[in-house]
């Protein structure tokens, strides 16, 4: 019987979580998620200057709000010194690894003395070959034991055996003067302790996985399945990056983009199934597998991203949609926090707005009316609209919406009809003003709609503060 599958995402915190770190995390947790197996998070915090606790805040915001869940961790590798120490020790006692005591200077030096003979700079194995008494002084660090000769092969489950040089490698150091483990070591021994089968990651650390794969095999830990994905790259085929624009997860969040828009279009970068599009997340865990995981680098479509967002937008139950709008609400000054307002209530704008919207922004913007007390005019369309011609038109509106006793689309529709007809003006000269009057601009749902949304008593009043600025117009 195989193990069970055990993955991690395991990001450094030193900044944001980026979407291609979002896509390899997703790799992963659909991974775990379609084999039944665990998706443990790690925090790679050992490089202490770079590290933030803002930034794991942060990555761990990004990941509660895609629903990428996991079911170990966060590990934190700050936490684990003891077990790395131990790991060092372990291969000095077995001669897999050596003190050097080479100081920076001499190694400077040597370093030097390569480049000038035209050699690529590695260590030169001064310490590993040191006998007689141990020089003075503390070591500055340990360094791995590495074959001088051969090859090195990394099977990666996506590029098939992938063979390194193993003169390429030098004895490379896993303790720094500091006592901290460098990063390949730490990463081998976590995935070694944490048991992960299958190590999924951006194909920027195919170059680390020789060392990784020699560390495995030194501290006799049987090595994971690779999987390298290829990297995200921008439209000009450069590797994504801020020029791009946004690239942060959460600045898709604020931008109004719903988390499932953002997984499904991530999903198809370099993963496909037919030539479907649009999957649910069940369809997503069904469908994936390695074998459909293209290593020809993908290109981030922003359009694309777009267009997935306005079609979850659309087949989002409104309610489900109100979770997402709510903070956004707040965030655009739309709602004070803590208003109080359940997500029904949120969501009773949602079906007369989400034909429309491409974003959450540009939904809470367009219901704005609708939330809030005091509306905010378009002062163009007031002056255009709302004049004294219409007066009289407005007064016949209101009148007939206050003797209707439940408003209705079509008593409503007819009651404006009605008014167009008697004044001898298109429905849409009454109703243009109206939608001012009612909603501060000349772009809302339709009017009918947003009389009924607002309900008798706002639209009365709204209307009756309006004949009145019309009246002080004079
Ligand atoms: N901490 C590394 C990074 O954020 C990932 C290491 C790995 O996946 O092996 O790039």
């Amino acid at each position: 019987m195989t193990d069970p599958v055990r993955v991690r995402f395991a990001p450094s915190p030193t900044g944001f979580l980026h979407v291609g770190g979002v896509r390899t995390a997703l790799f992963n947790w659909l991974y775990a998620r379609h084999y039944g197996g665990q998706f443990i998070l790690r925090i790679e915090d050992t490089d202490a200057s770079r590290s933030t606790e803002e930034s794991i805040e942060e990555i761990l915001a990004s990941m509660k709000w895609l629903g990428l869940d996991w079911d170990e961790g966060p590990h934190r590798q700050t936490k684990r010194q003891a077990l790395y120490r131990e790991k060092v020790d372990q291969l000095l006692n077995e001669g897999k690894a050596y003190p050097c005591f080479c100081t920076p200077e001499e190694l400077d030096k040597k370093r030097e003395e390569a480049q000038a003979k035209g050699l690529k700079p590695k260590y030169d194995g001064t310490c590993r070959n040191r006998s007689g008494a141990t020089p003075e002084g503390a070591a500055s660090v340990v360094r791995f034991k590495a074959p001088q000769e051969g090859t090195v092969t990394v099977r990666d489950l996506l590029r098939g055996n992938v063979v390194f040089q193993n003169e390429e490698l030098d004895d490379f150091i896993i303790l720094r003067t500091d006592g901290t483990p460098t990063y390949n070591f730490v990463v081998v021994v976590d995935d070694g302790d944490m048991g992960i089968t299958h190590v999924i990651r951006g194909d920027d650390h195919l170059s680390n996985s020789p060392k990784q794969a020699l560390l495995y095999d030194g501290l006799d830990i049987p090595r994971p399945e690779f999987a390298h994905i290829s990297m995200i790259l921008g439209s000009d085929k450069t590797r994504l990056s801020k020029r791009h624009g946004a690239t942060s997860a959460l600045a898709y969040r604020d931008m109004g983009y719903l988390p499932d828009a953002l997984v499904n279009y991530l999903a198809r970068l370099g993963w496909s199934h037919g030539d479907q599009e649009i999957f649910t997340r069940k369809e997503m865990i069904e469908y994936f597998s390695l074998e459909s995981v293209t290593t020809s680098a993908a290109v981030f479509n922003p359009e694309k991203l777009q267009w997935l967002n306005q079609q979850y937008i659309q087949n989002t139950p409104p309610v489900d949609l109100a979770r997402h709008l709510a903070p956004i609400l707040v965030k655009e000054g739309i709602l004070p926090e803590g208003h109080g307002l359940s997500l029904e209530e949120i969501a009773k704008p949602i079906p007369s707005l989400n034909q429309r919207a491409e974003t959450l922004v540009e939904m809470a913007q367009k219901s704005a009316f609708y939330f809030k007390t005091e509306l905010e005019f378009d002062e163009k369309a007031r002056s255009k609209f709302l004049t004294a011609e219409i007066k009289p038109h407005l007064e016949k509106i209101a009148s007939g919406l206050s003797e209707i006793n439940v408003l209705e689309h079509d008593s409503v529709e007819t009651l404006f009809k009605q008014v167009a007809e008697e004044a001898g003006l298109k429905l849409g000269k009454v109703a243009q003003p109206v939608r001012v009057a009612l909603t501060g601009s000349t772009t809302s749902p339709g009017i009918y709609d947003v009389v009924l949304l607002l309900g008798k008593d706002t639209t009365l009043k709204r209307l009756s503060e309006m004949i009145g600025f019309i009246k002080s117009r004079g």
